[in-house]
């Protein structure tokens, strides 16, 4: 038989945690109106956090040397995805050394949780988590992102590379 440890009368009572979370709240305010330890914030807009090369950001899906999507339609990010929110319908590629394509890719971002399993489980480095974070919109549709926001938006400039490079790889012999 267990028994659950009843808070003695004063632990029960509320009014010293109340107040000496008051006194400290009070007290780094004090400490941050007359710059004795000033708070770490940012001005945002004017000054931005620089966050590390690691930071999972909004999603990117690469491209192949020739501009065409790297991804092969596994699914196994959509498998993987936690949040479901990765829907991708694929295609027969007219590359017979290309088994599959996505004609549609779509990443419902307001689901997404960031946590990175799709990058990898990803095994052609198709999709990666980039250094962007702001999302804004008004629509739900804004968050729908889909082949040409997630590839070919104009922040990546014409697409970014994957590392993995079928040609690259079938010359080598690899
Ligand atoms: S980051 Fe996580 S939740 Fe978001 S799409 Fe990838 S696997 Fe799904
Ligand atoms: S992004 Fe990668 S894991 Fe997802 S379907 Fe494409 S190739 Fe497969």
């Amino acid at each position: 038989m267990s028994f659950v440890k009843r808070p003695g009368a004063v632990a029960s009572w509320y009014l010293p945690g109340i107040l000496s979370g008051l006194g400290l709240t009070i007290k780094g305010m004090f400490q941050n109106l007359l710059g004795i330890k000033p708070m770490p914030t940012l001005n945002y807009p004017e000054e931005r956090y620089e966050y590390g090369p690691r930071f999972k950001g909004n999603h990117i899906l690469t491209v192949r040397k020739d501009g065409s999507i790297r991804c092969t339609a596994c699914m196994l990010c959509a498998t993987n995805c936690p949040a479901d929110c990765i829907t991708i319908t694929a295609a027969e590629h007219e590359d017979p050394k290309v088994e599959k394509y996505p004609i549609s890719y779509n990443i419902d971002v307001l689901r997404c949780v960031f946590c990175g399993f799709c990058e990898e489980a990803c095994p052609v480095d198709a999709i990666r988590m980039g250094p962007e974070w702001m999302t804004p919109g008004m629509a739900d549709s804004q968050f729908d992102y889909d082949i040409t926001q997630l590839a070919y938006r104009a922040n990546l400039k014409g697409g970014v590379s994957s590392r993995v490079d079928d040609e690259e790889r079938d010359r080598a012999g690899i």
